[in-house]
């Protein structure tokens, strides 16, 4: 390992890889909408379930993007973020000991939140270049299977799921009567094709799909998230959020409105512009001695650290302190990643030339 070698000190110039949110501004139109709510005093309560033109832009957006019909009235709640809404989709769903499938590259929350509601996560380990390993799904099911939960696209990999894959996986939930939870927070940030588990409407009944604002519309801080599933589902999860969070913060609601409703514009730039620092990445570690996955959505790539140094506590620990580049390290994504970092890619350009200099220098 030639270059670097940078005996980070304190004052170093840490380049910092390990954002989990845009680095880009929320929407000027959405932000505007948010002021006008409070100007207007939309300030109490709202019903719980979310402000009914909230909840109609939602389900637009999904028959619009991916021809999937969701009655506004009863199939879709509006949550404060996608995160909570798992938690709720979770706590709803499980008994003690109930197991819910993943795969490994899997979301680091996954694990921690299925525990936290009593039930066992089973993880599958990662395929060939981190793919997720749907083909060992069937053998994994057990009667205590109550779920399947999978990202799409996938943090931290960015890998996004063909349709024959989600087939299988709908044919499995089919099979094996459990649920199908899709997180698709980063529906819109994909390279390639993506198709939404909602195009499979003949599995509507066991599936849930959690979306939110956060990252395709650069809102993280707002907290609103939705999800879609069948109306029994969502009465199950209405109530405990009802009798928790009673509503989303309003003007945020407001926000998201705009956001749905107004110019798309910014949703597809900044999704350019993701795509373009993908592939200065990609380009820039070709060949190099650290192998990248390349990533077809989200802002993530994984990078395969080849040997861990004696002396450093981790994969990130190193190539902090040998790089001068904060990552995340591999191992809560998974056993089967651990020998992997993270790297975000919410940067500029400038700043992932350097890590690329550093890296193959
Ligand atoms: N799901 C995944 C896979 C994520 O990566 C994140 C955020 O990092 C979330 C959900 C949380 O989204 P929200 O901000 O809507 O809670």
């Amino acid at each position: 390992m030639a270059m670097a070698k940078m005996a980070m000190g304190a004052s170093a110039d840490i380049i910092n890889m390990t954002w989990g949110q845009p680095d880009f501004d929320t929407p000027e139109h959405v932000k505007e909408a948010a002021v006008q709510a409070i100007m207007e005093r939309k300030i109490g309560y709202t019903v719980s379930s979310g402000i009914p033109e909230l909840r109609e832009a939602v389900c637009d957006l999904y028959e619009n993007l991916y021809g999937a019909v969701y009655a506004p009235s009863s199939e879709v709640l509006i949550v404060p973020g996608a995160k909570q809404g798992l938690m709720y989709v979770m706590q709803a769903l499980l008994d003690p000991g109930d197991e819910v499938i993943v795969m490994e590259p899997c979301w680091l929350s996954y694990k921690d939140i299925i525990g936290l509601n009593g039930g066992i996560p089973v993880s599958l380990p990662a395929g060939n270049e981190l793919k997720p390993s749907v083909e060992l799904v069937e053998a994994a099911m057990s009667p205590r299977t109550k779920a399947i939960l999978i990202n799409n696209p996938i943090n931290p990999s960015g890998y996004v799921y063909t349709r024959d894959e989600l087939a299988r996986l709908a044919e499995l939930a089919e099979m094996n009567g459990c649920y199908l939870v899709s997180d698709e927070i980063y529906d819109r940030i994909s390279f390639t094709e993506f198709v939404s588990l909602a195009e499979f409407q003949d599995i509507r009944e066991r599936l849930i799909v959690v979306n939110g604002f956060s990252k395709s519309y650069a809102m993280t801080g707002w907290r609103v998230g939705y999800l879609l599933a069948s109306s029994e589902v969502i009465n199950a999860v209405s109530l405990i959020h009802q009798h928790s969070a009673t509503c989303v913060s309003v003007p945020s609601q407001y926000a998201a409105l705009a956001a749905a409703n107004g110019p798309q514009d910014a949703v597809e730039e900044m999704t350019r512009a993701y795509r373009s620092r993908r592939d200065i990445l990609v380009a820039g570690l070709r060949g190099s001695q650290f192998e990248l996955v390349a990533p077809e959505g989200t802002f993530y790539a994984m990078l395969k650290i080849p040997e861990l140094p004696e002396g450093f506590g981790g994969n990130s620990e190193y190539l902090l302190k040998e790089y001068g580049i904060a990552s995340v390290n591999g191992a809560p994504y998974g056993d089967s990643v651990n020998t992997y970092v993270r790297l975000s890619f919410c940067c500029d350009e400038d700043l992932l030339d350097k890590a690329i200099a550093r890296l193959t220098a």
